[in-house]
């Protein structure tokens, strides 16, 4: 017999979908939010909901945003001769943590991966090119993450922006080989960008 209500199977199902969330901790959180007062569960549904429906790209540089373009586009305090590539918009917070880097960015979205069939027009890679001229860029800083997929989309970028006149520097692997961005601590992610070499 099932031991659980059929709403709670529905919630223990939906929460065991998430990364990292197993069965187990599903049942776990199911259990909590039942203990909890309504508003705060209706707070927690709002706040998914609003999340998802009110969040969409930066047309300019394709970061998360609440409006047309997000807060670094906006930001008179950036530095816009400068661009950090990087794959997600979670590298921006990665990159942001460090307190260093005081540029724009551009989100690709992904990294070209010609195993999995991903080249260059799979990802925000073309929107990058009027942006170089648009903000009179003089650096690209290439921050895609230590594996294949961040070398070869970090080749290509070169490739592409250096005939343009435009500097492509590609950020020091202090992160782990094979590693991810986002996982990189701050101090490593400093050093990283302070040791990044002209490709
Ligand atoms: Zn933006």
């Amino acid at each position: 017999m099932n031991p659980y209500p059929k709403p709670m199977g529905k919630l223990i199902g939906e929460l065991s979908k998430l990364p990292g969330i197993g069965p187990k901790t599903a049942r776990r959180l199911s259990f909590y939010i039942l203990g909890q007062p309504k508003t705060d569960v209706k707070n927690l549904a709002d706040a998914l909901l609003e999340a998802r429906e009110q969040i969409n790209y930066c047309s300019n540089c394709n970061h998360l945003t609440e409006g047309e373009t997000c807060t670094f586009c906006q930001s008179e305090a950036r530095n816009r001769r400068t661009i950090c590539v990087v794959e997600s918009p979670r590298d921006v917070v990665a990159m942001e943590k460090t307190g260093e880097y005081k540029g724009l960015y551009h989100v690709l979205h992904g990294a070209i991966s010609p195993m999995d069939g991903i080249g260059p027009d799979e990802i925000k890679i073309r929107s990058l090119i009027p942006r170089l001229k648009q903000d009179a860029v003089e650096e690209i800083i290439v921050a895609t993450d230590p594996n294949a997929e961040g070398d070869a989309t970090a080749m290509y970028l070169a490739k592409l922006i250096k005939p343009l006149g435009v500097k492509v520097t590609r950020i020091a692997h202090g992160i782990p080989v094979g590693g991810d961005l986002e996982y990189a601590d701050e101090v490593t992610l400093s050093k990283a960008l302070e040791g990044r070499r002209e490709l």
